[in-house]
């Protein structure tokens, strides 16, 4: 007996990890800077004594999932929930991808778009966005009646670089769309519009959000999707049975008990990320805008590799992404604490003098 290979296909991929280091500000992976209401935990602390833990969860979540659809204004039925949104993302890949399809992605985005699709075995077919990093629709219509991809991934706002797309743009690859589109709202709150609002039974579109972000729950490991109820019949059948444990159903439930902290929350990163941005603006970087909880950029004289390193060496972790396709030289740094973006800023400045 000895230990088979891998699938072969998994040896021209890495995985996608961001580094975990210990280091006393942590700005590379956009969470939220500050913990969720202690009116969540002790309401969560309270629940915890009333779970089965000798029973299988509620294998529909149906509670959560009741929550969320009262949250949004839609049916429980259009509603579904997983382990983070990664693994929403992965469902739609299992339920729709496949070998013999594809997916479309517009570069720079997030990574696990592409990544999810290999690792399920489905095509990826790559377009680039424009230099300023705007979708170029022609070029996304182009590639899309050629491919036809079961699934089109458009991320809005955009990870890494920050861009949110306008009603306008989501509605034209809508109509060019010969899949699914899945609209990736990870940071849904940060931006002025979501394509939530185009969510029906009967069109090919699903948005997916996540409480990692705004929620501060990245630890809790929760997503969900709103779309079609269709959509929603089709994922249920490739996750595993009981997925969603009970104690992330309760902390998901309690969580839309405090929706005005939320939005407190989202109000002080955006006038943070106004602050960092005005800041930077007086040192020598290129900046792009932001409608989310990070900030893409470019340093003008410095490459962005010893940026990233020198700052580590001062106690700041932020995303090296200055090696990524279309990205030469950028960083990405997560908006934190009005303390830690000080320091950011504070250290970047020697760095680059
Ligand atoms: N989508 C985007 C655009 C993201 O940036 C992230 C987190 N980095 C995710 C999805 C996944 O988030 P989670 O699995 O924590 O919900």
């Amino acid at each position: 007996m000895a230990i088979p290979l891998p699938r072969e296909d998994l040896g021209l991929r890495e995985g996608y990890h961001s580094p975990q280091v210990d280091v006393a500000v942590r700005l590379n992976t956009n969470e939220a800077p500050l913990p969720p209401p202690d009116e969540w935990l002790a309401a969560l602390a309270a629940e915890l004594g009333e779970i089965a833990f000798n029973r299988y969860p509620d294998r529909h979540a149906t509670e959560l999932r009741r929550a969320l659809a009262q949250f949004h204004g839609v049916r429980t039925e259009q509603v579904f929930c997983a382990n983070g949104s990664n693994e929403v993302l992965q469902s739609l890949c299992l339920a729709y991808g496949g070998p013999g399809r594809s997916v479309a992605v517009f570069e720079p985005t997030y990574a696990l778009h592409s990544h999810i699709a290999h690792l399920t075995g489905t095509a990826v077919f790559e377009g680039q966005r424009r230099p300023d990093f705007s979708l170029d629709l022609e070029a996304v219509a182009e590639l899309i009646s050629d491919r036809s991809p079961t699934l089109t991934f458009l991320c809005s706002p955009n990870n890494p670089t920050g861009l949110a797309e306008d009603p306008s743009t989501v509605r034209a690859v809508l109509s060019d769309a010969s899949g699914l589109l899945v609209v990736d709202e990870a940071y849904g709150q940060f931006a002025d519009w979501s394509a939530l609002s185009l969510v029906d039974d009967d069109t090919p579109l699903v948005v997916t959000r996540t409480f990692s972000k705004t929620w501060s729950m990245a630890a809790a490991r929760l997503g969900y999707l709103v779309g079609p109820e269709q959509v929603v019949t089709d994922l249920e059948r490739v996750v595993l049975p009981y997925h969603l444990d009970a104690v992330k159903q309760a902390a998901g439930r309690l969580a839309l008990r405090f929706v005005g902290e939320m939005e407190q929350r989202v109000g002080l990163i955006v006038r943070e990320r106004q602050r960092i941005l005005a800041g930077m603006g007086r040192l020598p970087v290129t900046t792009w805008p932001s409608q989310s909880n990070f900030i893409l950029f470019r340093p003008d004289r410095h490459k962005g590799e010893n940026v990233w390193q020198e700052l580590l060496e001062r106690g700041i972790l932020i995303r090296n992404t200055s090696s990524w396709p279309g990205l030469t030289g950028c960083l990405r740094v997560t908006v934190g604490t009005p303390e830690e973006n000080d320091a950011f800023l504070g250290a970047l400045a020697e760095v680059l003098s």
